[in-house]
């Protein structure tokens, strides 16, 4: 059982991560990193590869649906 922090839940295939600051982005799949990495924890110690920023934004694949009542 996953829990909501980590970066690959159990809905998520691919992460998308995107330096704000020029746009490099990458694409993380499952298995490429700790299955329980938390989220804010890779955001907070990622540093773009071209840049040297910090605190990318990621985005998970595939998106989830609104969820509707
Ligand atoms: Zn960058």
């Amino acid at each position: 059982m996953s829990y909501n922090g980590a970066l690959f839940d159990s809905d998520t295939t691919r992460v998308e991560v995107c330096c704000w600051n020029c746009n490099h982005s990458v694409t993380l799949r499952r298995g490429d990193v700790k299955a329980d990495l938390d989220r804010h924890d890779f955001e907070r110690r990622a540093i773009c590869s071209q840049c040297q920023t910090g605190w990318p934004q990621t985005t998970k694949f595939p998106r989830r649906k609104p969820t509707s009542m």
